[in-house]
């Protein structure tokens, strides 16, 4: 039999339980049993979802993030988190959110940097490390849920980061080298696998996805010394990699002393056959064949055409699951009952997802015939996807075929395009800007809601956000702000909000997939060629600059982080998509110059996590990308200032690409890593202005005044001050008013005493 299992299930829950019992438990409003009680339930609830497959991951739940988790589990939670014989909860939400000093009446605590999870939208805690660093096993946790699965009938696979990836994903605040502590760390991975095995687990989910990175001569024989101390241990261990191919790790991959290997089929269809021809006889070979990050249907028969040969040749050694964690698509598609019906049968979520692996099993072990009018059914919808006639628009393939590379730079250099600017906009020094949203109350939700459910005409909707426009501008003018923002009231998402006015997207009602902690986003579904029928933004923005003498900043979103941040079609190449999205917002971009907006900000939020794992593949990436912003912004007049906006982006490694895009002005996030991210200035003088983040925004803490001038000095070490600009590091709208005035208040006194120094 075919052992079917899976590496991860989205936790936040169908109607994102998870986040509301989250945020309710730190408003107070609810006590810590109550979430521990939701969290059961969702695992519980997932477990019945899962319970066709041979092994569910037991593990893969969180409340947060599984690397804080880790973190947790190995006993290296910062010191900063508190006593440990303080409650747990607290001192593990310390780490995630931070504490501000005015919220309690000891002192505030920052929480941990927060970054991307691979190239993926999911943003993981970081762990840190020093001299000081000492591991210590905590397996209540872990122990906690498995005990709840086995109580629940399930075949239980716990899931861990294997110790090598653990230590790569981590920071080292003082020089210490992180591999100088795999000795300290290997004893409690072997205590902790030691314990489940106690348990009575059999198979342990240990997952090493750095072995889809390039790893230098030290990570890969950390590797070996991981895994050959942890050989020892009484369980069977199925070492996981996703996201990518293996490459020049593979051989490596399969010869590690472990018990099985799970392969990412979806990122590296070519390397089936190697794998099979080097894997010893005695190891389980996982393929990855749904795809964990997409939510198409997969093509079963063509799966089966090649999986069969395999199944005879490998038997039992042939497990099957997903490519990675589901964690990375929503829950289920039979909640968009409103869906386009057509596209909606394309369409596979994690419940889904999970059906198909038990088909392709069933076939399998069965044969076919059994499983006959599901595959038909199934080959049905993929023929209809491939037949469309919605996907494909001839006028869009003329306009991609067109592009010229003129298309893509501005008529005068920076030099000759800055004095312009000045002397139109007549900003001070330090000018001081935010980065787009403010925070989107009760009652801008309700209002969007109400719209949404027709309970609004369109009327009475525009006249209450533009209240909302009109209350926005007000405040930024009472602040003293110098370049004001409308505050995108009208937005439920930066991606979302242009998808949806885009021709060749779908939405789902319920597609919700987790970025951080609490925090969901829902991906919009690209699906077709791309066009744009009509103007998006202009009616709003032209509202908000008639409101004020300063001026305002027009918002939209780039390409490529749309791209990145939607489900993007999988028959075609990436650059054909973003080139596609390119020209349609260049076309709201000289919509919005011809309405007299002055001031362009094109967020490029998600340009960084586009990235491939591979360094090696990075350049013919960006050179699409960063053409495809430049189509996008570089249509406009001299006179027009282009701002763009990038957030956890670590762009050291990619300052010169950043530069290439030739924005008049960069925001970047830089508050958690205390300005590190301006190291990039000191080899690469980046030519044009910049703002760094100097308000860290996913955390409740109001910084001081103080700590915003000395955040800014260390940003003159490295760049003139007369280009640098004062902002906030991301947009506002997940905080509230009475934490974000202050916080402003606090940005506008900087700018003013750093003018008067
Ligand atoms: N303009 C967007 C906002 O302020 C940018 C958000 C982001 O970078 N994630 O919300
Ligand atoms: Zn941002």
């Amino acid at each position: 039999m075919v052992t079917t299992h899976n590496l991860g299930f989205p936790r936040i829950g169908e109607r994102r339980e998870l986040k509301f019992a989250l945020e309710s438990y730190w408003k107070g409003e609810l006590n810590e049993a109550a979430l521990q009680e939701t969290g059961t339930g969702l695992r519980n609830r997932h477990w019945r979802d899962q319970q066709q497959l041979t092994l569910a991951p037991v593990g893969d739940f969180s409340l947060y993030d599984q690397v804080l988790d880790m973190s947790s589990t190995l006993g290296n939670l910062p010191v900063r988190a508190g006593e440990s014989d303080e409650n747990e909860l607290n001192r593990y939400f310390r780490i995630a959110r931070g504490r501000s000093p005015a919220d309690s009446n000891c002192c505030g605590v920052h929480a941990g940097e927060m970054t991307k999870w691979f190239d993926t939208n999911y943003h993981y805690i970081v762990p840190e490390f020093d001299a000081n660093t000492r591991f210590a096993l905590d397996s209540t946790r872990l122990l906690t849920q498995l005990a709840e699965a086995i109580r629940a009938g399930v075949n239980a696979k716990p899931v861990i980061i294997g110790p090598v990836t653990y230590l790569w994903l981590g920071k080292s605040k003082d020089s210490t080298d992180r591999l100088s502590l795999l000795d300290d760390l290997l004893p409690v991975y072997g205590q902790l696998l030691q314990r489940l095995a106690d348990e009575g687990v059999e198979w342990i989910q240990i997952d090493e996805p750095i072995l889809v990175t390039e790893l230098d001569s030290q990570w890969r024989h950390a590797l070996n010394r991981a895994y050959h101390s942890l050989k020892a241990s009484p369980v069977k261990l199925l070492l996981t990699t996703y996201f990518g191919q293996l490459r020049d790790n593979l051989q490596l991959a399969c010869e590690l002393p472990v018990a099985g290997l799970h392969l990412d089929v979806i990122s590296a269809p070519n390397e089936v056959a190697r794998i099979t021809d080097w894997l010893p006889g005695h190891k389980v070979l996982s393929l990855g064949v749904i795809d964990g990050r997409n939510i198409w249907k997969t093509d079963l028969s063509a799966a089966l055409d090649w999986l069969e040969p395999l199944h005879q040749k490998l038997g039992e050694r042939l497990w099957l699951a997903p490519s990675c964690s589901l964690l990375h698509v929503p829950v289920d598609l039979n909640s968009e009952t409103t869906m386009d019906p057509e596209i909606r049968t394309w369409l596979a979520f994690a419940r889904q997802k999970l059906k198909e692996l038990q088909l392709l099993a069933r076939a399998l072990d069965e044969g076919r015939e059994v499983v006959a009018n599901e595959l038909a059914s199934n080959a049905s919808a993929v023929l209809s996807r491939k037949d469309s006639t919605r996907v494909t628009d001839p006028e869009v393939r003329r306009s991609v075929a067109a592009i010229t590379p003129a298309m893509g730079r501005r008529n005068s250099d920076f030099q000759t395009r800055s004095a312009l600017q000045a002397r139109h906009l007549r900003l001070p020094r330090y000018p001081t800007t935010t980065i787009g949203s403010f925070p989107q109350t009760r009652e801008i939700r309700e209002t969007r809601l109400k719209f949404r459910k027709g309970e609004l005409g369109q009327d009475e909707y525009q006249n209450l956000i533009r209240e909302e426009i009109r209350q926005c501008v007000r405040k930024q003018e009472d602040l003293g702000l110098d370049v004001l923002v409308h505050g995108e009231a009208e937005r439920n998402d930066m991606v979302e909000y242009f998808g949806e006015q885009l021709e060749g997207y779908v939405f789902s009602r319920f597609g919700w997939v987790q970025s951080y902690g609490s925090r969901c986003v829902k991906p919009p579904i690209l699906f077709g060629d791309i066009s744009r029928p009509s103007a998006m933004t202009v009616d709003w923005i032209r509202y908000a600059q008639s409101l004020t003498d300063k001026p305002l900043k027009g918002m939209l979103t780039g390409p490529v982080t749309i791209l990145n941040w939607s489900f993007v079609r999988d028959d075609q190449p990436r650059k054909d998509t973003c080139l596609q999205l390119a020209l349609a917002i260049r076309k709201e971009v000289l919509d919005l110059e011809a309405a007299g907006v002055n001031i362009i900000q094109i967020d490029e939020a998600a340009l960084r996590e586009g990235l491939p794992l591979r360094q090696s593949d990075w350049q013919s990436y960006l050179d699409w990308a960063i053409e495809a912003f430049r189509i996008t912004a570089n249509g406009v007049k001299d006179e027009t200032q282009i701002h763009t906006h990038m957030c956890y982006s670590e762009f050291n490694d990619i300052i010169e690409a950043i530069a290439r895009m030739d924005a008049d002005v960069i925001t970047i996030e830089t508050s958690r890593s205390d300005m590190e991210l301006l190291d990039a200035f000191k080899g690469f003088s980046y030519p044009n202005d910049i703002g760094p983040g100097v308000y860290d925004i996913h955390s409740p803490n109001v910084p001081a005044t103080e700590q915003i001038v000395s955040l800014m000095h260390k940003a003159a070490e490295r760049i003139p001050a007369e280009r640098l600009w004062i902002n906030p590091d991301c947009g506002l709208k997940t905080r509230s008013w009475d934490e974000v005035v202050p916080a402003l208040e606090g940005m506008v006194a900087a700018a003013r005493a750093l003018r008067e120094a």
